[in-house]
């Protein structure tokens, strides 16, 4: 393990102007379950690592406009867990839950699982489903990007040298609608996805077509990839099993996934066939649970 030293920012501008100062050599810390575990392999050998925790009010979950504002700082456990985010997203709060276990969770934070830009990220794709946005604060000043923008690769990112991403944006949810994220693993916990669904659709007033909908799929491609076609074959139809069914069959055909020492690219195939049409199923049962008069309703769904 390379030395490096760790630097204490009390500001967001503070941890900016650290990163710019040392460029290349520098790391922003946050949990660190992905950074240290990087630095102990080798595979990065930063001087200086930028710790976050420093910096107050990056921390925590609050109402904001109807929505939620979530701290990049916020433990995985406590989105896991919150009040707020099990009534309002409870497909976020059961993605957080399936992240590791109790031990990374505690340590782990929501920024970090973004940031690591690992494809099978498992709170990434309930929170592109759920229309996310990332507030990401740098040299320039702030700025706004839709969660769903922030990835350009495996471990790659769309943030630039120096930018921190400081809070997560959720938008007020929408009466009728729900959600439901289910992962598939190689064991029952402490396992990345082999394959990761969230799926989030609205019912249209009074019922039985579907609205919009968002079908987010994880390790099947370099990055978290929107099912469109899948997407476009339930919109405006009235919803059956034939349909679900279908739009498995479509997310499969447009994932891009690889063999790795999880899984094949055909299995990975498969399980889409399997758990998109669960997804789908579940999402719409909490929406017709959920509506219009009232708060969204959901599913707290283990999918091992
Ligand atoms: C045993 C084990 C099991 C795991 N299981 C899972 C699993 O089932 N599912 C899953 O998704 N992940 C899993 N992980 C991966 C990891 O725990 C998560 O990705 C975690 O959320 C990372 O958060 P962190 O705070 O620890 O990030 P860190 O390790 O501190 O940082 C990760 C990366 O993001 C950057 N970064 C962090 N925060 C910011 C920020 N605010 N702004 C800019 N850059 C930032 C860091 O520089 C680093 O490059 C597991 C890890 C371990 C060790």
């Amino acid at each position: 393990m390379n030395k490096f030293d760790i630097l204490e920012p009390r500001t967001v501008s503070e941890a900016v102007e650290m990163l710019q100062r040392h460029g290349s050599a520098a790391r922003p810390l946050a949990g660190g379950t992905d950074l240290m575990v990087a630095i102990k392999l080798k595979h990065l050998q930063p001087r200086y690592l930028i710790n976050l925790k420093c910096v107050p009010d990056l921390d925590g979950i609050s109402l904001h406009g109807g929505g939620l504002l979530i701290g990049a700082l916020t433990r995985v456990a406590d989105v896991a867990t919150s009040d707020l985010v099990r009534r309002q997203y409870p497909m976020l709060a059961s993605a957080a839950g399936e992240l590791g276990s109790v031990q990374v969770r505690n340590v782990a934070t929501v920024g970090g699982n973004l940031c690591n830009a690992s494809p099978s990220a498992d709170t990434v794709p309930a929170l592109i489903a759920l229309g996310a946005e990332a507030r990401i604060v740098g040299p320039a000043g702030e700025r706004f990007v839709q969660v769903e923008s922030l990835f350009c690769g495996p471990g790659q990112t769309t943030l630039s040298q120096g930018e921190v991403l400081t809070h997560l944006r959720l938008p007020a949810p929408e009466p009728g609608s729900g959600g439901c994220y289910l992962k598939r693993g190689t064991r029952k916990s402490m396992d990345c996805a082999v394959v990761g669904v969230a799926a989030w659709l609205m019912s249209s007033q009074p019922g039985s077509v579907c609205g919009d909908v968002r079908i987010v799929l994880g390790a099947v491609a370099p990055t978290p990839l929107r099912a469109v076609q899948a997407e476009g074959s339930l919109q405006g139809q009235a919803m059956n099993e034939t349909l679900w069914n279908q739009a498995g069959m479509l997310a499969a055909s447009e994932s891009r996934p690889i063999d790795d020492v999880r899984g094949t690219a055909a299995y990975r195939r498969e399980m889409l066939r399997v758990l998109v049409p669960r997804a789908i199923e579940k999402a719409w049962s909490a929406a017709l649970a959920g509506g219009w008069s009232g708060l969204p309703a959901g599913t707290l769904v283990k999918a091992k």
